[in-house]
Order: structure tokens, then sequence, then C-alpha cells
């Protein structure tokens, strides 16, 4: 049987950004249609990177720009250091030894190998292909997209990493507060969701309802949620405490909800250390189910994302974007979503979530004005057609220098 497949254009997002932006986006595609980008990261599914990807790649091949994406091969062993390298970069500590630095660079230049990259555009995210670059003959700009929350890395692991980063022609970071030296230009562009997913499309109360039973979560009390990788960041234990506190004034049942990434293998560990807290009114789910994320974002009274570091927080943005009520901890990306007390609540301790979580639950009318306000700070600032259009202008940008100067980009 014959099927369509359709993915989605830009113009599918007229009806939130308006047709002048859409055509003012178009514009920008004119010069760059000829170009051929790839983008290489470390997983394709599990966490914001693969999230983000999944979605831009598309919208970029839809208006015209060939983007491909790529993943590296690691093993397991590969992937606890550069985990490490994750933990300390936000603010944890790392033995950084010889033998951790060369199974990072052995495996990396591995992929050097396997892959081929010869596109006119490459952009790379986050630590654990870093060093790639330095096995290419750079003809081409090269991106460093560096997603994680950079306010207090690890010196040591900074320096070590930055002889890598001075290679590149660029780099990207989500918020000014994650600045740092290390001698090339850095852009700042904050991620964005796409509101045609599984994950953020509409979903009617029938189907809201079969995704909650299939789980056997229960409806009869107001929901608070918080759906994260297992991560010790997200604070789920912190989550825990402050549902509990909450719970001694308000009825509610809590569910966490987590899934695995390829390239975190730490998770498993965390969700089975909390799973001696599970019981009737705490639900503790790992399952990567992208229905059910919509399903619970959209039902919860309250969504939590009671990070203590966080590079964005697409978590956040998904559930204002569904009109959720959300109670973010007062770091990193989450800051620039949430306006404490206006489209949301920020908070830096237990004792203060769950005095929010109370508010809220007491105060349906506060509940729905700070979701239709979250919603519109999405519809504004975080959707996926912004971000496009940034890596256009980032494009665009490269593109004058070559058109004046061809080749003399920052040959190696
Ligand atoms: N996610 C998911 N299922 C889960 C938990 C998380 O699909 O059980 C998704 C979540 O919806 C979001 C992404 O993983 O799209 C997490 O991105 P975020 O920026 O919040 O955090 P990261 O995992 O990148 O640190």
């Amino acid at each position: 049987m014959e099927r369509e497949h359709r993915h989605i254009q830009l113009e599918d997002y007229q009806q939130f950004i308006g047709a002048e932006s859409v055509q003012r986006i178009r514009k920008k595609v004119r010069n760059l249609g000829h170009m051929h980008v790839v983008n290489v990261n470390s997983t394709y599914y599990g966490g914001g990177v693969a999230e983000l990807l999944s979605s831009l790649t598309l919208l970029m091949n839809s208006i015209g720009i060939r983007t491909g994406w790529r993943m590296i091969q690691g093993s397991p062993d590969f992937f606890s250091i550069t985990k490490k390298m994750h933990n300390a970069l936000q603010g944890g500590k790392i033995n950084l030894s010889r033998r951790k630095k060369k199974i990072y660079e052995e495996v990396i230049y591995e992929n050097s190998i396997r892959n081929h990259l010869d596109q006119d555009m490459i952009i790379i995210h986050d630590p654990q292909p870093l060093p790639l670059i330095t096995h290419y003959k750079k003809r081409v700009p090269w991106v460093w997209r560096c997603h994680i929350d950079l306010s207090n890395p690890d010196k040591e692991l900074w320096n070590y990493l930055c002889q890598f980063i001075g290679k590149y022609d660029a780099m990207i970071l989500s918020i000014k507060e994650y600045r740092k030296d290390c001698g090339i230009p850095q852009l700042f562009f904050m991620p964005a969701i796409d509101p045609f997913t599984i994950k953020n499309r509409e979903l009617s109360e029938r189907e809201i309802n079969e995704r909650l039973r299939h789980y056997n979560i229960p409806t009869d009390l107001p929901i608070i949620a918080q759906v994260s990788r297992f991560d010790r960041w997200k604070d789920p234990e912190g989550v825990i405490k402050a549902f509990k506190i909450a719970r001694r004034e308000v009825d509610a049942t809590l569910v966490l909800l987590g899934n695995a990434a390829l390239d975190d293998p730490e998770g498993e560990k965390i969700y089975h250390s909390l799973l001696k807290e599970r019981e009737d009114r705490i639900i503790i789910i790992s399952r990567d189910d992208t229905a059910l994320v919509n399903a619970l974002q959209r039902k919860a009274a309250v969504i939590l994302q009671k990070s203590i570091r966080e590079g964005f927080g697409l978590t956040v943005t998904e559930a204002m974007w569904k009109g959720t009520p959300v109670i973010g901890g007062n770091v990193g990306g989450i800051r620039y979503q949430i306006k404490d007390g206006v489209n949301g609540f920020l908070v830096s301790s237990v004792e203060e979530a769950a005095k929010r979580i109370i508010t809220l639950l007491k105060n349906e009318k506060l509940r729905r004005r700070m979701g239709e306000k979250g919603k519109d700070t999405v519809r504004k600032h975080f959707l996926m057609s912004r971000l496009l259009e940034q890596y256009l202008d980032l494009f665009g940008s490269f593109e004058a220098v070559y058109r004046i100067k061809k080749g003399v980009l920052k040959p190696s």
C-alpha cells in the first residue's frame, strides 16, 4: 500500500510566528542552498541534543540545505570517561589521568578514520567528539556547539579541552553566562522545541488518559511530575523530598519519568538508587515513550525541573508549551525561560520547591495564568524556527568570509 510521507516545512510554523517571519527566514536561505552541513554528536536518542538534532536536521533539509547527522562510536569506558568530563565541566571533580586522555583521544582518532567529513560546514556537539578536528585538514568552517552548563568547569579539564576548542572557527554556547575564553569567537544560541513531534503535538483528553492508564498512573489526585534523564544534576532526590514536605499540606501523586541516553552510563545506577522511594503515590518510571512524556506534561498540575545544574532544560520548554506551570531550579538555562512568579517559579532549595508546589496546587487560577504565559514565552522565543534562523545567519556570515577570501579561513 502506498503511504504518503511528509516532514515539517517552515510554512507549518506560520501559525505561530507569522507570515513575515517565514518570508524573512526563506530569504536567508537563498544564498545558502548549495551548502552541505554535517552535525556530529554521540547519541541518536536520549537527552536534549538528540532531541534538537532530530528536528533541526529535518527542518534544514526541508528548506533546501542538505544537513546530515553522524554519531561517533565509542566503547563503554570511553563513555564513562566522557560522562566524567561532562560532570566535571558542570562543577564536579575528575582525576584527569593520562589513561583517560589516551582512551578519549584514541577513540576519537578511530572515529576520524571511519568518518569522512568533507562537507561545507562541520558542527561538532559537546565534548565527546571534540578532538575530531585535530585529524582533518581543515578547509571549511568547524563550529563547536557545547550544550553543557559551563558556569563553573574544572580548570584543569577546561585547559586540556581548550587545546582542541582553539582549533575551531567558533563555539556556540547556550547562554552568555557560559562565556569562556579559548581564543575563538563565541556565539549564544538557546535551544528550541519542535511543536509538531509526538512529544509536543496536541493530544486529546482521551489520548492523554489512555497513555497514563497504560502505565497505571492514577489520575484521582493532581499530578506533580519531573521528566528527566536519571542524573544527579537533575536532583531527583530533591524532588522526592520536596514532594514529601508538600504532601503534609496538599495531596497529590508524584511521577518521575526518565529514560536512558546511550552516552550516559550513570543513569541506571541513579534510577535503581531511587527505587527504595517507590510507594503508592510516588511513581518512578524508566521508559522511552515520547507520547507518555507528552501526556504527562499535559496532565500534570505542576511540572518540576529541580536541576542544580542545567545547560538549558528542554523539558522546561516542553512543559511550558503545553500550558503547564513549571517550578524550575534557579540555574543555567532555566533562568532564561522562567521569569519567577510570572510564567513559573524558580527555586533554590527543597523547601522552596515544596512551598511552590503547595502554592500552585492550592490555586487553580494561578496555575492557568502561569501556564498561559509560559506557552506564550515559548511561542515567542523557543520554537525551532528561531534556532533555524540563527544557524542560517551563522552560515551566511561564514559564506561572506569565504566569498571574499576563499580558502583563507583558518587553514590548518
Ligand atoms: N526525555 C524523554 N524521556 C524521558 C526523559 C527525558 O524523552 O523519560 C527527553 C525530554 O523530553 C527532553 C530531553 O529528553 O526532550 C531532555 O533534554 P534536557 O535539555 O531537558 O536535558 P538533557 O537530558 O539534555 O540534560
